[in-house]
């Protein structure tokens, strides 16, 4: 039972992240405990991943969940989508606990919500889980191409990044041409794997580190990079840092033996804290490409999932997030602020100009 103290501290939490709603999910007969949490629906329905993760503590599960759902907002408004931020998470292991009557009854409480929040795929979620939501529910994007959905993100996600990288490029050298330039990629997984691809297409001299090993030295062998340690990555003079894995690898420690001109990754909040850290990269001059700016592929592709699948239209939606990322930077410039507040400047405004024309009738 909630105890009143913890009921101010989830209200408070609310508060601060400025939630419209959080749905709890129980059902004991599938062993469910999931948390919906819908950010922001002024642009469009909330649309985001489900994260299945064994949180140690119910609080941590719900701080994922407000953290994650607020920057699907940001993520899809600086993309020009008309979707809104929501997520979700399960509570549990996905390797064990997962299974079609779980995913089915988590389908029934998204169906609930009659189309405000829109699933899709996260970090301990597959396209086959997706299959099971839709059984219940239309509310849910990231299903197979073989049955009408976009398929693999990854791939498109890639593309993103290797846009953003470019538009850094662009900012700091004068012309967004890649030849000569050195890229630290860490974290060879799905998205990490397709952006080496596209930076050795264009010979790019590439460093590649993942704690697993294996699979560092598989990716290098492939396309011709450098495999290199995941502990003395931040020792190497490359010209790009891109990270690839998970969050919170930009900190004060990390920032200070930083050896790279430019930060363009596709991990979902990289900045161990936003404010601090954006703030100490700008008086370093080490050029942030905020990460939901450049990693919004995947989402893009959901967006056109929606809208009848095109893999030509993804990517023409993806290809802007060059432009987006030039004016980012360009804000960041020309107001001498850092460059994640610059795109929480552009996101807040457009979210507030389109909240008026949706109150005008
Ligand atoms: P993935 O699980 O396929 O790959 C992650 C890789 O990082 C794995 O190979 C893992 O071994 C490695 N790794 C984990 N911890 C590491 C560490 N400390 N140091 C080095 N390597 C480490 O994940 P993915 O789908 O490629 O996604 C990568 C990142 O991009 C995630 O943060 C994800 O949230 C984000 N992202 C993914 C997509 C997408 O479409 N897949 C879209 C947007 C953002």
């Amino acid at each position: 039972m909630l105890t009143n103290n913890s009921t101010e501290s989830i209200f408070s939490k609310l508060d601060t992240f400025g939630h419209k709603k959080v749905v709890f999910c129980s059902d004991p007969d599938t062993g469910l405990k999931a948390i919906i949490a819908i950010h922001n629906t002024v642009l469009g329905p909330a649309l985001g991943g489900i994260r299945m993760w064994a949180y140690k503590t119910e609080q941590d599960a719900l701080t994922d969940v407000l953290r994650l759902s607020k920057s699907m907002t940001y993520k899809a408004a600086i993309s020009g989508l008309n979707l809104g931020g929501g997520s979700a998470v399960i509570i549990g292991d996905s390797h064990k606990d997962k299974g079609e009557a779980l995913m089915r009854k988590f389908g029934r409480f998204v169906k609930n919500l009659n189309g405000e929040f829109i699933a899709g795929e996260d970090v301990g979620t597959n396209p086959r889980d997706m299959e099971y939501i839709r059984m219940e529910t239309q509310h849910v994007a990231g299903l197979p191409e073989s049955i009408g959905g976009g398929g693999d993100p990854a791939p498109i996600a890639a593309m993103g990044v290797f846009m953003g990288i470019k538009a850094s490029v662009k900012e700091l050298f004068g012309t967004d041409s890649l030849t000569g330039k050195s890229v630290i990629v860490q974290g060879i997984g799905h998205v990490g794997e397709n952006l080496v691809r596209l930076l050795r297409d264009e010979n790019v001299k590439v460093y590649v580190s993942d704690i697993n090993e294996e699979q560092s030295r598989q990716v290098s062998k492939k396309y011709g990079a450098e495999a290199v340690s995941n502990n003395n990555i931040f020792d190497i003079d490359a010209d790009i840092y891109s990270p690839c894995a998970l969050g919170g690898t930009v900190n004060t420690q990390t920032i200070n033996k930083l050896k790279c001109a430019i930060i363009a990754g596709s991990a979902n909040n990289q900045l161990e804290d936003e404010t601090a850290h954006g703030q100490l990269l700008l008086e370093k001059g080490i050029l942030f490409a905020p990460d939901y700016v450049i990693n919004a592929g995947g989402v893009i592709n959901c967006y056109s999932e929606l809208m009848g699948f095109s893999k030509k239209r993804s990517l023409q939606l993806t290809e802007n997030i060059y432009e987006a990322t030039r004016n980012v930077l360009k804000l960041s410039r020309t107001e001498n602020i850092s460059t994640v507040q610059a795109a929480n400047k552009i996101v807040e405004k457009r979210i507030t100009d389109i909240n008026k024309v949706k109150s005008s009738y």
